[in-house]
């Protein structure tokens, strides 16, 4: 069977993300126009996200998933829809995060860490008087510390988040200067039988590199990692698969043969070629 590209998307949003204005309808149409295959939400849910903005990501789990069962019964014939999450994680609100996501069966669950010590990189604050490498190693910490400490996840997001939204001329998170911390973190959730996922949103915001980057993902595949999913992390339908056909060609070139999707919380591995 040849794969078609573009068509496995494991990261996107709609209008139950409290930063995304598109309806979970409207996210699925585009996606059968352009002959996706699967199509996984994975909505925000980031419980006790700092009260900086306007901006809430307290997900209506109920209304969440009414919706989609309902939309993926609809499109049944057309695309195969799946049922995911992006969690915010942070130290504090593990069992909180544990108890909520528990009444549902998803069918894949992305980690990420969108705040560190109460402060979300995006807002810039988190940047002030640290120096990058202080922001950078603090960042990957806080990721150790969650991967040691919190299990019910599938795959591990954006890994180098942090390199978004600093001021710093060179925002790259280079492989060896975070060499042990790096190494330490993609052992762990290789070791626990987690994955990460190759995000393909830094193309679009011109780092003209997946997250993480691409040495990252080389160093996750040679410590042994197989679990590797692609999203797109879209907000916007246009932005549904984007890059894909360069994802496809990087996991080639980092020495993947597979890539990965989930359904009922079980990687299955489809071929790149
Ligand atoms: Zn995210
Ligand atoms: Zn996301």
């Amino acid at each position: 069977m040849v794969i078609k590209l573009n068509t496995y998307d494991f990261h996107n949003h709609t209008s139950f993300s409290g930063d995304c204005d598109y309806s979970m309808e409207t996210m699925i149409k585009h996606a059968i126009k352009h002959n996706f295959k699967m199509l996984c939400f994975t909505d925000h849910y980031d419980y006790d996200y700092p009260k900086t903005s306007d901006l809430t990501f307290d997900l209506d789990f109920p209304s969440y998933y009414n919706k989609f069962m309902e939309l993926k019964e609809k499109y049944s014939n057309s695309i195969e829809l799946l049922f995911g999450i992006e969690i915010g994680l942070q130290p504090h609100i593990y069992n909180t995060i544990l108890d909520t996501i528990s009444k549902y069966s998803f069918d894949f669950i992305i980690a990420s860490s969108h705040v560190v010590d109460g402060l979300d990189p995006y807002w810039g604050e988190y940047y002030q008087g640290k120096s990058k490498e202080e922001a950078y190693s603090r960042y990957l910490e806080t990721i150790l510390y969650n991967v040691n400490h919190f299990d019910n996840y599938n795959v591990y997001g954006h890994i180098d988040y942090i390199i978004r939204y600093g001021h710093y001329k060179d925002k790259k998170m280079y492989y060896n200067d975070y060499s042990d911390i790096i190494d330490a973190i993609l052992k762990k959730i290789i070791d626990t039988g987690h994955g990460i996922e190759l995000n393909t949103s830094g193309y679009r915001q011109k780092f003209n590199e997946p997250h993480p980057n691409i040495d990252i993902i080389k160093r996750y595949r040679e410590l042994g990692g197989e679990i590797i999913t692609i999203g797109s992390d879209a907000h916007y339908p246009e932005h549904l698969g984007y890059a894909f056909d360069t994802a496809y060609e990087v996991l080639s070139n980092c020495g993947f043969k597979y890539f990965t999707v989930f359904k009922n919380r079980e990687p299955m591995f489809l071929p790149i070629r």
